[in-house]
């Protein structure tokens, strides 16, 4: 392909003039209906505290399922609160590892306990 450096100066104008307009909202509805939503915009939050360590940040927890009979509810993002006084939105690593600890198959879900005999 040969490009003169007068039409790379027009490609990159019409590029360039594109992206403006559809950066300023004007885009076509077919562009539009292939957008993302933002992936937390449906979720349920959920506010609670981080019980790996006595520091006790506060978490907001984000899953899906509106509670129904059939439904399912299930974590899929954790993430610091920014209104908690002692962490204000930030986690450490352990933290912001929740989510596979929530999910791990190792995890206990009952407490256990030893029956005696007597
Ligand atoms: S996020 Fe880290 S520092 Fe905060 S309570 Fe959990 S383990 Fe402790």
């Amino acid at each position: 392909m040969n490009v003169s450096r007068r039409k790379f100066f027009k490609i990159c104008a019409g590029g360039m003039a594109g992206t403006t307009v559809a950066a300023l909202g004007f885009m076509p509805a077919t562009a539009m209906a292939n957008v993302r939503e933002y992936k937390l915009l449906r979720s349920k939050e959920t506010r609670n505290t981080c019980t790996y360590c006595s520091v006790g940040c506060g978490l907001l927890i984000y899953s899906m399922g509106d509670g129904a009979m059939n439904a399912k509810s299930a974590i899929f993002h954790v993430e610091g609160d920014p209104d908690h006084p002692v962490n204000r939105g930030a986690l450490c690593p352990k933290g912001a590892g929740l989510l596979d600890y929530i999910h791990s198959e190792n995890r206990l879900r009952y407490p256990e306990y030893r029956a005696t005999r007597l």
